[in-house]
């Protein structure tokens, strides 16, 4: 059986590396000119490496962790420093957090979690819970904080998580996301990073591989019959048995499809929402920012929200920046020293220190148009069921299409699930 499978980010990969080794034949196709998706470290000479996507893996991936070690990789964990915390002018840091701030945050936890003791899964079976699905989850923080600086708090701490502002959020969603906190042990979040860049990991995926993949490959149309499907690319055709589709909604809804996708399936693409995620990186000649106690590491009310420091030998610093806030940062002619100017307001030295920089704004993207997906209000009841199933011999994988929504770890979840779909087809 021939099982065609499009776009090689890491569900891609990972779907066909299990699917050779259940003994088939795959044919590898993929928009860009590279593998890896939203999964890209860059590499600019003299020390500077990063990732301009996805970048961290909390410590209860474990699908993400074991396939470094199948690769022999083993995670890199980041120096702890305290993260600083910047409100309206007055500065504290995550270790020591403001009385009033860390208070609203553990109402809000304590809130979360007493609704997660009434959730079903899978998330749609809570039809009982149609007014949390409808709900923001900014709704649910607006409620459960007293002080500004707390809502501004758990705001900013969510809308990292999430890649998007919480008015973005439904309710019922971020709560099926956050059971999976509360199975955690301690604290797990951005355990690790990839050694060498998730680059590396994707290359060394895709070595493993007898077939060879097809690049600037997208695809434009599909149709399938009841014998197979045929494919059609901007410049060549295939026919395959099966065919998994990995593209992000946004992606695929550009896609022809003959017959059409049932209504439900169309629905749930175009209600599935992607964050609006960029990064934005400076490097330095000196790491300015080690001589303070602290590590770089920033939540900020200002524009730039979140900074860290990249796990490579030059001092460069990263801004994560999500939401509204990021779309402005999309129509600014040079983010990158706009960026520069922002953060002289957490430190006058840094303009003296600054080298060169680079941004990446993943909502211009053609084939991923945002950071991962999310569930928005209205979302879980109505549409979730939707996005995975396959429709007849056209099967759906990536990240959106997982419980762990957003995820790389969702994206391995989801190569997983597909590949048991193709088995039962056989069976
Ligand atoms: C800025 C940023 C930060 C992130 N941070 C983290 C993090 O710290 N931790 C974490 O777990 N996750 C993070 N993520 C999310 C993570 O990167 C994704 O969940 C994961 O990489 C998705 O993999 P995927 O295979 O599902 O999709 P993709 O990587 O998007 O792969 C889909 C592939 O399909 C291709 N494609 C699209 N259209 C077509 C077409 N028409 N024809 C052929 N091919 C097509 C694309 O080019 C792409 O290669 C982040 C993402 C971003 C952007």
């Amino acid at each position: 059986m021939k099982i065609g499978i499009v776009g090689l980010g890491i569900s891609g990969l990972r779907t066909a590396m299990l699917l050779e080794k259940a003994g088939f034949n795959v044919q590898l196709f993929e928009a860009r000119g590279r593998v890896g998706g939203r999964l890209q470290t860059i590499d600019e000479g003299n020390g500077v490496h990063y990732e301009a996507g996805g970048e961290w893996i909390d410590s209860d991936h474990f699908r993400c962790l074991n396939l470094l070690a199948e690769f022999e990789l083993e995670g890199i964990q980041p120096e702890p420093w305290p993260k600083k915390l910047h409100y309206k002018g007055s500065i504290s840091s995550e270790a020591h957090i403001w009385n009033d701030a860390l208070e609203d945050d553990l109402r809000v936890e304590a809130a979360a979690r007493e609704l997660c003791r009434d959730l079903s899964t899978p998330p749609w079976k809570n039809c009982h819970k149609a007014a949390w699905d409808k709900r923001t989850l900014a709704d649910f923080l607006n409620e459960h904080t007293q002080t500004d600086r707390g809502l501004w708090y758990v705001t900013a701490k969510y809308r990292s998580d999430e890649g998007d502002d919480p008015g973005e959020i439904g309710l019922l969603g971020w709560l099926a996301g956050y059971i999976h906190y509360l199975e955690r042990d301690g604290d797990v979040m951005s355990a690790y990073r990839v050694p060498g860049g998730f680059s590396g990991l994707c290359e060394k995926m895709l070595g493993s591989l007898r077939a060879e993949p097809l690049l600037g490959s997208a695809l434009k149309r599909i149709s399938q019959d009841p014998l197979g499907v045929s494919l059609e690319f901007e410049r060549s055709r295939a026919r395959v048995d099966h065919v998994i589709l990995t593209l992000p909604p946004p992606a695929l809804e550009r896609v022809a499809f003959d017959p059409a996708l049932p209504v439900a399936k169309r629905c749930a693409i175009e209600a599935c929402k992607m964050g609006r995620t960029i990064k934005i990186l400076w490097e330095f000649d000196t790491a300015w920012w080690e001589g303070e106690e602290w590590g770089g590491s920033v939540l900020t009310d200002g524009p730039l929200q979140q900074t860290w420091v990249e796990a490579c030998e030059a001092p460069v610093l990263c801004a994560y920046i999500c939401g509204e806030r990021a779309m402005e940062w999309t129509r600014m002619g040079d983010p990158v020293n706009a960026g520069v100017y922002e953060l002289a307001k957490l430190h006058k030295e840094a303009p003296r220190h600054f080298k060169r920089g680079w941004a990446h704004l993943w909502p211009n993207d053609p084939y991923a148009q945002g950071g991962f997906s999310h569930l928005s209000p209205g979302y879980v009841l109505e549409h979730m069921e939707h996005i995975a199933p396959p429709v007849k011999r056209i099967h759906f994988a990536g990240e959106h299409t997982a419980m762990w929504t957003g995820f790389i770890e969702g994206a391995l979840e989801s190569a997983e699930r597909v590949v048991q779909e193709i088995l039962k087809t056989e069976a």
